[in-house]
């Protein structure tokens, strides 16, 4: 530039002032504003003979800290400049993103500041729009699977340092494919979004939930406790779709397969989690569909009836809906009936039997097993005195107690009120109580157990084998019998480990005087092979499958027609001798 002159410079200098695209302000050492551009006042709305000697706070969006701006102008002191994104505020009252860059100037002794910084606010709109298409469901407006998985990670992270747990729901809403043949694109979307509407309003605050693709979706629950709380959150929303979606377009109803993982139980990474929970969402889908799945867990299904479970279990008792099937049980030798085992069925009107392993656990846990586990050793014993009225020498009917019934239930007073009612004997009434339960609970099991075996009637140790047993514990059990658990006996004779097993148990169980059942015999060979470890008795398919008991006729006990018994037994006609 040395070819121009001094007022040259100074006309281009200016000429560059006033056409520059950038804001451009000039302030004194007090900071008040000694010059302006023409981009300043059109970005700003301020005239200059507005802001004339006035301090830039006008420009102040109230988002920003005092001491960021103070940090500001420290920086601008010791360095001599600025530079950042910062937000300001129009004459008109709306906020803007700018790029600022601040300097010192030094012009003849004295100190200026020169502010340039344009507008960005389009350039951040236009960032969050592709953060919002590269993060968002367009439809929905949820987060997508890249989203997704990035707050996953998080969660996972966190709940990791905080010791906490994270639930992960896939979502699959059940044969939407048809849904969309049937309504076509945009009304099906319409729904989709109504399905969101009610999913959401079954989650908390800071739950996440996220669309990672057509019909699927998933729900990042922060902060759990119990695992429980997950599966109490899908039970919800599948609730929440019970009602029929009804819109100008459309009345349908809805229903979803949700597949539940854990952390860090049932995935130990956000990964796994992940899979884990798909897993479990397929396992739902193809198990029927319109339910939920807990990975790893196959008993914790449920279909919509079930979310009525506890309801209807209620309900059960009072409709008389629960059953006792009873399962001989035989001596080894002799192949005679030394006792029945019952066993619980709740006959339910629409879903049919339903075995014990699927409410138990949900009814010990409501406390109602008391009136259930009540009904069934009233129930037991009257049918005892039944057989034997109606001429069927019944020797013994073995009862399962839970350990909850155990430690909470008056349950020496109502056996004592069964037998006297129907006038048993003690000794013909077996009650089989869980190997983890007496051992666990050593102190607490040894009184009532002495309470019980005081009043005569018998005690089985059931499921032996599963659980930590301690012989010195064993001994000071009032107990006549161990049942070997099925587990043991399934694998026999070719496992040699469960042949070693059952051998060990057989001969601690005589050398403490106490009887040994082995349950789950299915085949002669097994049978054969617990005949050689003189097992006392045995019980299992191979001698009979379940019936039911409910009419008493000595032609429906057993049932021939099921080919059950073999016919080296005659329970028709058992004997003690
Ligand atoms: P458990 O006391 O071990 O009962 C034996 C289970 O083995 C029964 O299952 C029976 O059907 C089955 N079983 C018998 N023989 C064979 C065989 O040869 N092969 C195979 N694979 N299985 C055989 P179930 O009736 O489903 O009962 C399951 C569990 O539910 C019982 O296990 C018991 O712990 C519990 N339970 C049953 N009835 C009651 C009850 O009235 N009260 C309580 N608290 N629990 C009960
Ligand atoms: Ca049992
Ligand atoms: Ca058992």
């Amino acid at each position: 530039m040395d070819h121009l002159n001094l007022s040259e410079k100074l006309r281009l200098y200016a000429e560059a002032f006033e056409k520059a695209l950038e804001c451009m302000l000039i302030a004194d050492e007090n900071r008040r504003v000694i010059a302006v551009n023409p981009e300043f006042e059109r970005v700003t709305g301020y005239m200059l003979s507005e802001v004339l000697g006035k301090r830039p706070g006008f420009l102040d969006s109230g988002n920003h800290s005092l001491r960021f701006y103070r940090g500001i102008w420290r920086s601008v002191r010791d360095t001599g400049s600025w530079q950042g994104e910062i937000q300001s505020k129009r004459k008109n009252g709306e906020l803007y993103s700018e790029w600022l860059s601040i300097s010192q100037l030094h012009e003849n002794g004295h100190i200026y500041y020169l502010a340039v910084f344009s507008d960005i606010t389009h350039r951040k709109d236009y960032e969050r729009t592709l953060y919002a298409l590269a993060n968002y469901d367009t439809l929905t407006g949820l987060p997508n699977r890249n989203l997704f998985s990035e707050i996953l990670e998080k969660e996972v992270a966190e709940a990791g340092r905080k010791n906490e747990k994270v639930g992960l729901l896939i979502i699959d809403v059940d044969r939407f494919k048809s849904v969309v043949m049937t309504l076509g694109h945009t009304t099906a979307d319409e729904l989709l979004i109504d399905i969101v509407h009610r999913i959401r309003t079954c989650l908390r605050r800071h739950d996440v939930l996220a669309r990672l693709g057509g019909d699927e979706f998933a729900v990042i629950l922060p902060g759990l406790t119990e695992s429980r709380e997950a599966s109490s959150i899908a039970r919800e929303i599948l609730a929440a779709m019970s009602h029929v979606f009804t819109s100008r377009n459309y009345e349908r109803y809805v229903t979803l397969s949700i597949g539940i993982a854990v952390y860090p139980e049932t995935g130990i990474d956000a990964k796994f989690l992940h899979k884990n929970a798909d897993t479990a969402a397929y396992k739902a889908k193809t198990g029927g569909r319109n339910q939920f799945r807990m990975f790893g867990f196959d008993m914790h299904t449920a279909t919509l009836e079930q979310l009525l479970l506890e309801d209807s279990l209620r309900a059960a008792l009072a409709r008389k809906e629960f059953k006792l099937y009873y399962q001989p049980i035989v001596n080894t030798n002799s192949g005679k009936l030394t006792r029945v085992e019952a066993l619980l069925r709740w006959d339910h009107p629409d879903l049919g039997i339903i075995a014990p392993d699927y409410f138990i656990h949900l009814a010990e846990e409501t406390g109602l097993i008391f009136q259930i586990g009540e009904w069934v050793i009233r129930e037991a014993c009257s049918q005892f005195r039944a057989w034997n009225k109606g001429g069927i020498l019944m020797p013994n009917v073995s009862v399962n107690v839970s350990a909850v019934q155990l430690r909470k239930m008056n349950l020496f007073s109502i056996v004592a009120g069964a037998i006297r009612e129907n006038s048993m004997k003690p000794f013909e009434l077996d009650l089989e109580i869980t190997e983890s339960f007496a051992m666990q609970n050593m102190e607490l099991s040894l009184g009532f157990l002495e309470d019980l075996g005081g009043l005569g009637v018998g005690l089985s140790i059931d499921d032996f084998g599963s659980g930590y047993s301690s012989l010195a514990y064993l001994k000071r059990l009032p107990i006549q019998r161990l049942k070997i658990d099925r587990s043991f006996i399934k694998d026999m004779p070719d496992d040699r480990d469960s042949n070693a097993i059952a051998d060990a148990i057989v001969a601690m169980a005589h050398s403490l005087e106490l009887g040994v059942i082995a349950e789950g015999v299915e085949s002669a060979r097994q049978m054969e092979y617990l005949k050689g470890i003189h097992c006392d008795e045995l019980q299992g398919f191979y001698f009979a499958r379940l019936r039911r008991r409910t009419k008493l006729s000595s032609q429906n006990f057993p049932d021939r027609s099921e080919r059950l018994w073999p016919l080296h037994l005659d329970p028709l006609r058992p004997t003690l001798n």
